[in-house]
């Protein structure tokens, strides 16, 4: 308890502290260097993460995004099918704005959704050995005067806004996770302002691809909803005049299956854009309001959001209009060919002396991947 009150004053300026502590062990052996590649290599070929790279590192995607298809698969055929059979019908019967205000939503959800997808959701990078072996030995050995091993602290306490927030240590990325920061099991990276992963996206929802998230589920909402009345009041023109239902669907089966496809998703979009509309205007996340961080569900009772600006439009305008942070995984840029400096993840052996840490190591692993 004492390090921990000690522990906000003297790491304030020190947040993103990166520690290892394995980083003792002995180093792993070098491949012989008269045979090392002299290609230059980009940063995404060596991604320690679970993220899949195309166009030479442009767009990054989760390892599991076979949901995506589906997804645009789903958005494109159902429009598709509005645009081919309900908009000549209603063109013809009510208004050539119909066919617009869908072309325009439509273009609207495609792009939010790509954008969402490809977009770098805000990943951490790892540590590299050098740092966190720099910082163990801060950590291992602070005073140098103790010889003694000792395991180093797993959490710090940092204040935001005169609350105390604690820092969980990442165990595969070798940082203290930044607030808001969470480690994606799928993904394998620790992501700024986690969401939660969306498979039907594929990807993670974090700092940088929320806003494009939110309008995604915004719009797909109004585009559900209005192909779902338009496919309706198709239907109920044809059957007018005494034709009935059945001769309504015979006449035009597709208005049908949209009716049956936006029926059983329009309500499940609308709900995640209300629950979302709720998230940005609370300035929480889905992962602190699944965990109740401060709702008090956590047992702490006096707790309040220490990120909200306490003002709706103010926490809105810092979600959805804030400026773009920048990527920081430098995906596209060079591997340095200095040997010295190494991307890949190392496997270090432990010593039997540490074996005890290292079970210990693999509990918490284990129950931090599952949390988070
Ligand atoms: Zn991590
Ligand atoms: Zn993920």
């Amino acid at each position: 308890m004492l390090d921990g009150r000690r522990a906000p004053r003297r790491m304030k300026n020190r947040e993103y502290q990166q520690i290892d502590p394995q980083a003792l062990a002995t180093p792993p052996p070098r491949p012989p260097p008269e045979h090392m590649p002299k290609r230059a290599r980009r940063k995404w070929e060596v991604f320690p993460g679970k993220n899949r790279f195309c166009c030479d590192g442009r767009i990054i995607v989760a390892r599991q995004s076979g949901v995506l298809p589906l997804t645009l698969a789903l958005i494109v055929l159902t429009s598709g099918l509005f645009f081919i059979f309900d908009c000549p019908f209603l063109v013809e019967h009510l208004t050539g704005c119909i066919p617009a205000i869908g072309g325009v939503l439509f273009v609207f959800v495609i792009i939010s959704l790509l954008q969402t997808s490809f977009t770098d959701p805000g990943i951490l990078p790892r540590a590299t050995p050098e740092e966190a072996a720099d910082i163990e030995k801060q950590i291992d050995n602070p005073t140098g005067l103790s010889s003694s091993y000792r395991p180093p602290p797993r959490t710090k306490e940092v204040v935001i806004n005169q609350q105390v927030v604690k820092l969980k240590y990442c165990f595969t990325c070798k940082i203290f996770r930044p607030p808001r920061t969470s480690h994606c099991s799928l993904c394998d990276n620790c992501v700024e302002r986690f969401d939660h992963h969306c498979p039907w996206v594929g990807n993670c929802v974090g700092k940088r691809n929320y806003r494009f998230f939110y309008t995604f589920i915004v719009s797909l909402s109004f585009l559900t909803a209005f192909i779902f009345g338009c496919a309706t009041t198709h239907l109920a023109l044809r059957s007018q005049g005494g034709n009935g239902l059945v001769v309504a669907l015979q006449a035009s089966p597709a208005s049908a299956l949209e009716l049956v496809v936006c029926f059983f998703s329009v309500w499940s979009i609308v709900g995640l854009s209300g629950f979302h509309t709720y998230l940005v205007a609370a300035n929480l996340t889905t992962n602190e309001d699944i965990k109740g961080s401060w709702s008090g569900k956590s047992g702490n009772e006096d707790v309040g959001n220490p990120y909200s600006y306490n003002s709706i439009i103010k926490n809105c305008c810092s979600v959805l209009c804030g400026p773009m942070p920048p990527s920081l995984i430098d995906r596209r840029g060079f591997v340095p060919s200095d040997d010295s400096v190494q991307t890949r993840p190392v496997e270090i052996e432990l010593p039997a002396a540490k074996n005890d840490i290292n079970m210990e190591k693999d509990c918490l692993d284990f129950a931090l991947s599952c949390a988070g």
